[in-house]
């Protein structure tokens, strides 16, 4: 594969009058899926780790446009084209820097800033008070927790609940003292302060009576960040009786709960590469796993799971767990977050769902079970599919075809939210399985209704019918085949001394995968649709083509043991071959009669034989 280059946000943005911060570029794109961008204008493919594509930016007849959603970067083997979500859009719709950047940022609901723009200017100027303000409110706070003379109520809360120095240091816990007026005696000291501290939601402004007081009072703090560290908001748990017992900063400029995960720059600063994460409900359940050495937890802000939070997700870590009660409550909104995640749910992306018993939540139930206990859990997770069939399942009795009928029609619309892929089969055959219906009916079916009620997919065109997958049984020789297709690097993970046997397989298919090994070891970089043009005037060049478009049930890291199994069982099935001949041989002739070849054919099969029995 050719380096993806990440070409700097800087490089492509050209000279003028008011510059758009680059931090900013780089949050956008942060925020934005290439895949999602670039999906909703073509029509992408996904094969192997990638998406591909027909090229929109030169004529062809096979794909050679390809899609990372690792790298959010496209590259094409045709015409070198490449680059970020940003570059496609300027290229594919025709836009200069700035109206890409707007698009991309109306998209995300982000406002942009600019520089040396008056306009933009004040825009940032406050915005970047507003960061100040909230960030010395949090030194405030900390202060408080060291300092104040009423810190022991919440020194002895932390104590309590367990959380160390430490963790109340990573999260940068504070303590907002009893009073109505501790922080704005202390911040609110002009005017324009004052202004500050009310728009950024620390303090109330009664101008009825003229008066401002602190929002904020006899609480634990929890600083709540944004992907790059800045405070840009509070959460605020009371330490003895009272109401609200959670309270959250409001919205404001620079806080948007829809958008936000409390916990999500904590978890990327505690470990070095994420791989998943847990959304949860509470700051005290993040700080509480942190606590107990699980540190991927982050909290949605008193709202529902968005499908902003489930991206951001996604852009960071391809595996989501969601955590919820198990109770009613717990369910439904498990239901929603589910709903909300199937249109992100491409290849290489799992959603599970974690259901806690009633009345305990990740805080008490961590707490209780420690680490291990609690990770356990994990094991008890129910995929995605699982819990759909059985939420749906539950509503419809499936022992009867009218209960049938309802299940199909209740499932497949969602289903079809699902991007192509291996999941969306998956769901579909299961779907098959629960009301004996055939898949391609099924398919059919949620076409017509959909051009029945008229309605188009997101992008404007009416969804075809997808075509069935073809999950024909496949010889070893096409296994092998597919999986180079997939990854030709895959050549390298055996030995020459483990090819040997092959060589005297003569059937076509050996043939043809001998061959395609010979392409790839002689071709440095060999890409999978360069492998495939090799064989344009190929007879079998149908069959290649569509084992190059095989998707796979299995995982990236099972393909390497999947293809040395296969090359191995080719060998052995070469080697038994040229035993069972030779025997033929010794058969019909006395010892002496055999060529000096056949002889020593016979000491180096006996030989080997020998070793792999004693093995
Ligand atoms: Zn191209």
């Amino acid at each position: 594969m050719p380096e993806f280059i990440r070409e700097g946000s800087v490089a492509i943005q050209p000279v003028m009058a008011s510059r758009i911060p680059t931090e900013f570029i780089d949050e956008l794109l942060a925020r934005t899926d290439i895949v999602e961008i670039i999906g909703s204008r073509i029509t992408l493919k996904k094969g192997g780790q990638n998406y591909t594509a027909l090229c929109p930016f030169h004529q062809e007849k096979t794909a050679s446009f390809s899609v990372s959603q690792d790298k959010q970067f496209y590259y094409c083997f045709g015409c070198q084209a490449t680059g970020s979500a940003l570059k496609f859009i300027m290229e594919h719709d025709h836009l200069d820097f700035i109206p890409a950047v707007e698009m991309l940022a109306a998209k995300t609901g982000m406002q942009i800033p600019r520089e040396e723009d008056p306009q933009y200017d004040e825009k940032r100027r406050k915005q970047k008070s507003l960061y100040e303000i909230l960030e010395k409110s949090n030194q405030f706070y900390k202060r408080q927790l060291r300092h104040h003379e009423d810190k022991d109520r919440a020194v002895n809360y932390l104590k309590n609940r367990g959380i160390s120095g430490p963790v109340a240091r990573d999260f940068a816990i504070g303590y907002a003292p009893k009073g109505w007026d501790n922080l704005s005696r202390k911040l609110a000291i002009t005017n324009a302060d004052r202004r500050l501290l009310i728009d950024s939601g620390m303090l109330i402004e009664r101008e009825e009576e003229n008066k401002i007081y602190d929002r904020f009072r006899d609480r634990i703090m929890f600083p709540i960040r944004d992907l790059r560290g800045r405070v840009i908001a509070f959460g605020g748990r009371i330490i003895d009786a009272g109401q609200p017992k959670y309270l959250n900063s409001p919205e404001t400029r620079v806080f948007h709960k829809g958008r936000e995960l409390y916990g999500l720059y904590e978890a990327r600063r505690a470990t070095q590469k994420l791989t998943r994460i847990l959304v949860t409900e509470g700051y005290m359940d993040v700080v509480m796993l942190a606590q107990h050495g699980i540190s991927f937890a982050v909290a949605t802000l008193g709202t529902a799971t968005s499908s902003e939070h489930i991206g951001l997700i996604f852009r960071l870590v391809p595996d989501v767990i969601f955590c919820f009660d198990g109770d009613e409550a717990g369910r439904n909104a498990a239901w929603k977050a589910l709903n909300e995640a199937l249109p992100l749910m491409s290849d290489g992306r799992s959603a599970k769902f974690l259901f806690l018993p009633d009345g305990e939540d990740p805080d008490s139930l961590v707490r209780k079970e420690g680490q291990q206990g609690f990770m356990a859990r994990f094991a008890e997770c129910q995929h995605l599919p699982e819990f759909f069939f059985d939420a749906l399942g539950s509503e419809v009795d499936l022992s009867s075809l009218e209960g049938k009928a309802k299940l199909s029609k209740l499932a497949m619309p969602m289903i079809n939210r699902i991007p192509e892929g291996v999941l969306k089969q998956l769901m579909v055959n299961e779907l098959a399985a629960l009301t004996g219906l055939e898949t391609d009916r099924l398919l059919r079916a949620a076409t017509q209704d959909e051009s029945r009620s008229g309605t188009t997919s997101r992008n404007g065109r009416r969804n075809r019918s997808p075509q069935p997958r073809q999950h024909a049984q496949l010889s070893i020789e096409e296994l092998a085949m597919a999986l180079l297709f997939r990854q030709p690097e895959l050549v390298d993970q055996l030995a020459d001394a483990e090819y040997a046997p092959l060589d005297d397989l003569k059937d076509k298919d050996s043939q043809l995968l001998k061959e395609m090994i010979r392409l790839i070891r002689a071709n440095i970089g060999m890409t999978p649709q360069k492998l495939l043009n090799y064989f344009n005037n190929n007879t079998d060049y149908e069959r290649l083509r569509r084992l190059s478009r095989l998707e796979h049930l299995l995982p990236a890291d099972q393909l390497i043991s999947e293809y040395q199994g296969a090359i191995r069982k080719l060998s052995e099935r070469s080697k038994e071959q040229s035993y069972q001949s030779l025997r033929e041989k010794i058969k019909e002739k006395p010892l002496s009669e055999l060529s000096e070849e056949d002889k020593q054919a016979i000491r180096l099969m006996v030989h080997s034989r020998r070793q792999e029995s004693s093995e």
